[in-house]
């Protein structure tokens, strides 16, 4: 495997990583840079947001994420499951969307609330 360049993206520094075969991390300021760099090479995980239809609220869409990162490889699978899937108002900050979405262990969380009407 040849080396990977990197930009970690866990702050605005943006240290520019190189992680070779053996995992090694170089350019890393501090050590989230080479936990990121090794994570992102091995198995490269994101927070999904989108948003949910719902029903009887003001507004016609409620904004969700994955409560954690989950598998990058998995995105198109979650979104999938996230287009098919409904609310209905009142919603809360926080409320269960979809359990174990996709067999990742992480739900999939309202990130507003939203009044009946
Ligand atoms: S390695 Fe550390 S200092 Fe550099 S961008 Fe990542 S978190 Fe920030």
């Amino acid at each position: 495997m040849p080396v990977t360049e990197l930009i970690c993206i866990n702050c605005p520094r943006g240290c520019h990583l190189k992680v070779d075969e053996k995992l090694n991390v170089t350019g890393n300021f501090c050590p989230r840079g080479a936990a990121y760099g090794k994570q992102e090479v091995t198995n490269p995980v994101r927070v999904v947001t989108s948003t949910v239809r719902v029903e009887g609220a003001e507004l016609p869409l409620c904004p969700v994420k994955t409560a954690q990162a989950t598998p990058k490889g998995k995105m198109f699978e979650i979104m999938s499951m996230i287009n098919k899937a409904h609310l209905k108002a009142p919603i809360h900050v926080g409320d269960l969307v979809i359990k174990n979405v996709c067999g990742t262990g992480v739900d999939v969380v309202a990130c507003r609330n939203m009044k009946k009407v």
